[in-house]
């Protein structure tokens, strides 16, 4: 009898990444997102909340790296000086850096010290535990 498994490779089931058509999907809405960016603002912002809502409808995670990139409040993708406006500031000795929704006027500040390690727990070496191609 013929199953519909996957393929098998060296006797074990070929692994698969749970959810990967969504995050293809999550990624070219992110490429549509910041290419039509400085055409249409508004478009750009219904690509974002796209990518929010495959990302809650699947139950996945957003990359950091690219969920900083957006908006909080209206999901626009913040392009220097295209969309956005990007100011390092001081405050009592430490730096952060402050971004500015051009659109809806929303900041929002990220830590942004010399000596200080404020890389996030996924940037760090440790975090990855298998690679599946
Ligand atoms: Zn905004």
């Amino acid at each position: 009898m013929a199953s519909q498994e996957p393929e098998k490779k060296d006797g074990n089931r070929l692994k698969k990444v749970h959810g990967n058509d969504s995050f293809q999907r999550m990624n070219y809405l992110y490429q549509i997102s910041k290419h039509v960016a400085d055409k249409n603002p508004v478009l750009s912002a219904y690509y974002g909340n796209l990518i929010t809502s495959v990302a809650k409808k699947n139950v996945l995670k957003i990359h950091p790296d690219i969920k900083r990139q957006f908006c909080k409040k209206c999901k626009c993708i913040a392009i220097h000086k295209v969309i956005a406006t990007i100011r390092v500031k001081r405050k009592n000795k430490s730096k952060t850096i402050q971004w500015t929704c051009d659109i809806c006027g929303t900041k929002r500040q990220f830590p942004a010290n010399k000596n200080q390690d404020h890389r996030l727990w996924l940037e760090r070496s440790e975090a990855v535990l298998e690679v599946i191609n």
